[in-house]
C-alpha cells in the first residue's frame, strides 16, 4: 500500500511539474511574440502607407527654400503658403496621424517648418513652433546621421499616443541635410489588435489549463483506483500462494508420516528378514516408498523454487562419495532392465570441494534415473569431468548419454518446463511428474551452470549438466568406482552408547517403531511416548541424554513442548531436543532453533544423518566406537 501511494504521489508531482511548465512555456511564447508581432505590423505600415506620403511630401519641397525658410520663419514667404496648404491637403487625403517637416535649431531642439494639422485646430504647430526632441524616436535622429529614409522599429509610446513614425530627409543643392519631413500613424489600434489577441491567447492557455487540472484528477484518480485494484488482486494472489504453501506443508507432513513408516519399517524388516522369502516384497515397498518419497520432494521442491528461493546450502563435501552414492541408486534402478552402465569419470577431480552435494547428487540422479527410465536396452553412459577455472573453483561437467526412446525435436525446447512431459502417449506407461529437469536446470543455474540436451528421436538423448563449485582441496580424488570413499561403506551405527538414556517422542505409533529400530545398532536406553504431555511428565521423572521430539502432535505439539521443558529451568535449559519432523518447508530449520531445539532431523531418517546428530548430542563420555 505504502508503496503504491508513492508511486501514486511521484505521479501527481510528475504531471503537475508538466502542467507548470507547460503554462510557463505557452506564457514565455505569448510574451516573446507580442514584440514580435508588434515590429512586424510596424514595418507594414511604414513600407505600405508611410514611404509614399514621405514620397509626394518631398516633391512639394525644394531644400534650398526650406533652409532659407528656417532662417527667416517668415510666414507670409509664398513657398511657406503654397507647401503648407499641400502638406495640409496630402495629410487630409491619407490615413496618417501627423505629417510635418522640421528642422534642428539646437541639438534638442526643432523647429516646425511645416504643419499638415489644421490651422485651427490645438494640435497645430505654427512656423517656428519649437520643440524639444530629446525623447523622440532614434529614427529621427538616424535620419540625420545617414541621410537616407529611416524609420522606427517599435511602437513610441508618446505624449500623442502610441505612434509609428518614418523620416525622409530634406537635402539642399549642396548634398547637406536641412531638414526632415516625418509622418506618424496611430500604433494604438495595432496595440488593441495585438492584447485583444494575446488575451485571448491567456484565456485558452488558462481554460487548456484547468481543463488538463479537471482531466488530470479523473486520469489519476482513475489510475489510483486501479491500482488499489491491482493491489487487492496481488493481495488475493498472494494470500492464495500463501494458502498453497500451506497447504503443501500440511499436505508434506501428513503424505511423509505415514511414509516414513512404510520405508522405515521396511528398511528394518530388510534388515531382520534379510534371507526370507518376503524380502522381496519387502524391497518392493521400500523401492515404492522412496519413489513416492522423491516425487513428494520434487513437488515440494518446485513450490520453493516458485515462490523465489532456490535452496542451495554449501558445505564441504566428498567427491567420490557424490559418485558412489549416485552410483549404488542408479545402480539398483539399471539392475531392472538389460542396460549397460559405462562410467568415464576422471579420477583428478579434486578430492573435496565446496558447495551443496545433495543438490548436486539430486540434478546427477534425476539425469541417471531418466536416462534408465527412458531406455530399455542398450548402456546409459556417466561421464564426469572438471575444468579449473580460478585458483579456488573448477567447472564440473556431468554428461549422461543413453540409447533410449529419444526426444522429437520439436519436444526438446519443451523438456525443461514444469509439469511438461514429451511425447505424452508414448511415455504414459513412465511415472514421473515433470518437474525434475525444471529443478535440476534451475539448481545447476544457481550453482552458475546449466543443463542442455542433446537428442536424436528413436536414438538416444544426452544430457550436459555444468556447475561451479569451490575447491577445498585440491588433491585427485582417485578411482571413486572401484574404491568407494569409507563413510558410504556405514551403513549402520558407528558406536555404542548403553549408558545413555533417550526420549522419542511421536503420536504416530508406527513412527516410534521406525525409530526405535533405527536406533537399536546403538544400544541406546530408549525410552518412547505418545504426546508431548507425558514427555514433559517424563522428563522431571528420569534423567535423558537426548530427546526426539516430534513437531506435529494434537494437544501440545512439539514446540510447545519443547519451550516447556526449557521453561522448568536448571539442567533443562541444556538438554539437547532434536526435532523429529516431516515438514521440510524452507525456513523449518531456523523455526526450531528460535523455539529452542538444538537441532532437527527430517522423516523419513536417514541412517548417515541420524548417526551424524547422534554422534554430536549424544554425550561424549558414553559414546563407544567400534573398530
Ligand atoms: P519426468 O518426471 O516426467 O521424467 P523430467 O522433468 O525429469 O520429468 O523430464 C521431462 C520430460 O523430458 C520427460 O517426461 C521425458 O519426456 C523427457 N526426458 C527426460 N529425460 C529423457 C531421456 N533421457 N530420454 C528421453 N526423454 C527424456
Amino acid at each position: 500500500m505504502e508503496k503504491s501511494n508513492k508511486a501514486m504521489f511521484r505521479v501527481r508531482i510528475k504531471f503537475l511539474l508538466f502542467i507548470v511548465v507547460f503554462v510557463l512555456a505557452m506564457f514565455s511564447f505569448i510574451y516573446n511574440t507580442s514584440p514580435r508581432q508588434i515590429a512586424h505590423a510596424t514595418l507594414i505600415t511604414v513600407e505600405i502607407a508611410g514611404m509614399p506620403i514621405l514620397e509626394r511630401a518631398s516633391i512639394f519641397i525644394d531644400g534650398d527654400k526650406f533652409e532659407q525658410l528656417t532662417k527667416t520663419l517668415d510666414e507670409s514667404d509664398p513657398f511657406y503658403v503654397e507647401t503648407q496648404n499641400k502638406f495640409r491637403e496630402l495629410k487630409e487625403e491619407t490615413e496618417c496621424s501627423y505629417l510635418y517637416a522640421m528642422a534642428p535649431k539646437t541639438e534638442d531642439v526643432y523647429f516646425f517648418i511645416f504643419d499638415g494639422e489644421d490651422p485651427n485646430s490645438e494640435d497645430f504647430s505654427a512656423l517656428g513652433t519649437e520643440e524639444n526632441v530629446t525623447e523622440y524616436d532614434p529614427a529621427f535622429f538616424r535620419t540625420f546621421g545617414m541621410k537616407e529614409p529611416q524609420y522606427s522599429k517599435v511602437m513610441f509610446d508618446t505624449k500623442w499616443g502610441f505612434l509609428i513614425s518614418a523620416y525622409k530627409p530634406i537635402l539642399n543643392s549642396k548634398g547637406d541635410i536641412v531638414g526632415v519631413i516625418g509622418v506618424d500613424f496611430d500604433g494604438s489600434r495595432i496595440m488593441d489588435t495585438i492584447n485583444a489577441v494575446n488575451k485571448d491567447l491567456f484565456i485558452y492557455g488558462a481554460i487548456f489549463v484547468v481543463v488538463g487540472l479537471v482531466i488530470s484528477f479523473f486520469l489519476l484518480n482513475d489510475i489510483t483506483r486501479q491500482n488499489k485494484e491491482l493491489l487487492k488482486m496481488s493481495r488475493l494472489a498472494e494470500d492464495a500462494s500463501r494458502a498453497k504453501s500451506d497447504f503443501l506443508a500440511r499436505m508434506s507432513h501428513e503424505i511423509r508420516t505415514p511414509l516414513n513408516a512404510v520405508i522405515g519399517l521396511s528398511e528394518l524388516a530388510h534388515r531382520e528378514f534379510g534371507t526370507s522369502k518376503g524380502l522381496e516384497y519387502i524391497v518392493g515397498i521400500r523401492n515404492s516408498g522412496a519413489t513416492l518419497m522423491t516425487t513428494i520432494n520434487e513437488i515440494l521442491d518446485f513450490s520453493k523454487i516458485e515462490s523465489g528461493h532456490v535452496p542451495i546450502h554449501e558445505a564441504p563435501f566428498a567427491s567420490a562419495s557424490l559418485v558412489h552414492d549416485a552410483l549404488t541408486i542408479i545402480r539398483v534402478r539399471i539392475a531392472e532392465k538389460p542396460l549397460d552402465l559405462i562410467l568415464d569419470i576422471d579420477p583428478y577431480i579434486p578430492k573435496h570441494m565446496i558447495g551443496d552435494v545433495s543438490r548436486i547428487r539430486q540434478v546427477l540422479i534425476n539425469l541417471l534415473g531418466n536416462a534408465v527410465k527412458y531406455s530399455e536396452k542398450g548402456f546409459v553412459k556417466f561421464s564426469f569431468f572438471g575444468k579449473k577455472i580460478s585458483d579456488n573453483s573448477i567447472l564440473l561437467t556431468m554428461a549422461v548419454e543413453d540409447s533410449g526412446i529419444g526426444i522429437r525435436p520439436e519436444d526438446l525446447p519443451e523438456v525443461f518446463n514444469a509439469f511438461t512431459r514429451a511425447d505424452e502417449f508414448r511415455n504414459r506407461a513412465i511415472e514421473g511428474t515433470g518437474l525434475g529437469l525444471q529443478i535440476s536446470r534451475t539448481l545447476c543455474r544457481a550453482m552458475g551452470g546449466d543443463i542442455v540436451v542433446e537428442s536424436e528421436y528413436g536414438k538416444g538423448s544426452v544430457f550436459t549438466a555444468t556447475m561451479v563449485q569451490s575447491v577445498d582441496v585440491w588433491e585427485p580424488m582417485g578411482d571413486a568406482v572401484s574404491n568407494p570413499p569409507m563413510q558410504s561403506e556405514k551403513p549402520y551405527a558407528s558406536f555404542i552408547a548403553p549408558d545413555a538414556k533417550i526420549l522419542v517422542v511421536d503420536d504416530f505409533a508406527s513412527n516410534l517403531v521406525v525409530a526405535e529400530g533405527m536406533l537399536e545398532p546403538y544400544e541406546l536406553c530408549v525410552i518412547t511416548v505418545q504426546s508431548g504431555k507425558s514427555a514433559l511428565k517424563l522428563v522431571q521423572t528420569g534423567h535423558f541424554d537426548l530427546i526426539f521430539m516430534d513437531h506435529m502432535m494434537p494437544e501440545m505439539d512439539g514446540i510447545e513442548a519443547t519451550i516447556a521443558i526449557r521453561a522448568l529451568g536448571g539442567s533443562f535449559a541444556e538438554l539437547p531436543i532434536i526435532a523429529l519432523t516431516a515438514n521440510v518447508l524452507s525456513g523449518m530449520g531456523d523455526m526450531f532453533l528460535e523455539n529452542g531445539f538444538n537441532d532437527f532431523l527430517a522423516k523419513p531418517i536417514e541412517t548417515p544423518k541420524l548417526d551424524f546428530i547422534l554422534q554430536k548430542w549424544v554425550p561424549r563420555e558414553k559414546q563407544i566406537f567400534r573398530d
